[in-house]
């Protein structure tokens, strides 16, 4: 008989079903209307209902699976007590199909960190801009970004009654990513995406020096790391602290999947073992092609003012 699948392509097949269970809690929280909105650190800072709910749902799930994995959520909540009802047991049956990379068959499960967003773009879904909106879990190992499930509750919102609502991305270094069509940036033009509600002088000065033809500000890390890896936009470029190791994690796991490249903006990579600091006090460059081009265009003075 065939050998039981690697423990890491267990993990990712379960945070598939996690995360479209997590959506379809995000989708009922919105659809109740009673979004029960919370300041963290201020008005640019908030947690929902949905926020709460699919962080239980997402942690207690894995936890339960993984019982030795460390887990790492945003949100500050007791992970006991979830009621039964949050849990979701399934897996994805394809994903177990693809064969481990050799490199990551011997993995344990006391040496895997996850990484949750429960919802990215908080800001956007109280404002009904509910496409922004996604659920990441990142999935490192030795301190890398190896693994991540990125899904869009709204996917396809406003393409009419008949469209699918909603999608699940996948990868994992060494085999790819899956579940949207990969698509360079128009060649020649640049295109830089950015945040939507958390601009500064610094986040807009660098974007300037970048020369671009278009900017793009749109809410959330994970939404834009699917805007470079569909060829919306040539470059994310965040310059500024804000983002944190959750926000990273999952779509730095898909787009080095497919060859692309994040970093903070003075090109650092990010750590994701258990101990690393939160922030990622030095913002956030990323591409699917041509780093060099943007990353040698970010000026001195801009890397001067961000310390990682
Ligand atoms: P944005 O591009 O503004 O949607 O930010 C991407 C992610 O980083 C989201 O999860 C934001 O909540 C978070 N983030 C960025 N800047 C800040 C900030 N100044 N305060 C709190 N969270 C932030
Ligand atoms: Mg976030
Ligand atoms: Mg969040």
């Amino acid at each position: 008989s065939m050998a039981s699948p690697a423990l890491l392509m267990r993990v990712v097949a379960s945070a598939y079903s996690v995360a479209e269970k997590a959506a379809t809690i995000v989708r009922n929280v919105m659809s109740a209307g009673d979004l029960g909105i919370v300041e963290k650190a201020g008005p640019n800072d908030l947690q929902t209902k949905a926020d709460r709910l699919v962080q239980m749902s997402i942690c207690a799930s894995l936890a339960r699976k993984f019982p030795k994995v460390t887990i790492i959520g945003e949100e500050d909540l007791p992970t006991d007590d979830v009621t039964e009802e949050l849990i979701e047991n399934g897996h994805c049956e394809e994903i177990l199909k693809k064969p481990c990379p050799a490199q990551y068959t011997g993995i344990k499960e006391e040496e895997l960190v996850i990484w949750v967003d429960p919802l990215d773009g908080t800001k956007e879904y109280t404002e009904g801009l509910l496409d922004h909106v996604t659920v990441l879990i990142g999935i490192a190992y030795g301190g890398k970004a190896i693994a991540g499930v990125i899904n869009q509750p709204y996917y396809n919102y406003e393409a009419g009654a008949d469209a699918v609502l909603g999608r699940t991305i996948w990868g994992v270094l060494g085999i790819g990513a899956f579940g949207f069509q990969l698509t360079e940036a128009p060649a020649g033009k640049h295109i830089i995406v950015t945040t939507r509600s958390h601009s500064s002088t610094l986040v807009n000065e660098c974007i300037s020096a970048l020369n671009p033809d278009t900017v793009i500000r749109v809410g959330g890390a994970g939404n834009k790391i699917i805007q470079l890896i569909e060829g919306k936009a040539s470059a994310y470029v965040f310059a500024s602290p804000g983002c944190k190791k959750w926000d990273t994690c999952a779509p730095e796991a898909i787009l080095h999947a497919v060859g692309g490249k994040i970093t903070d903006i003075c090109g650092n990579s990010f750590q994701y073992n258990k101990e690393v600091k939160h922030m990622n006090s030095a913002g956030v460059l990323a591409t699917l092609r041509n780093y060099d081009y943007y990353a040698s265009r970010i000026p001195n003075t801009v890397k001067q003012s961000l310390v990682p």
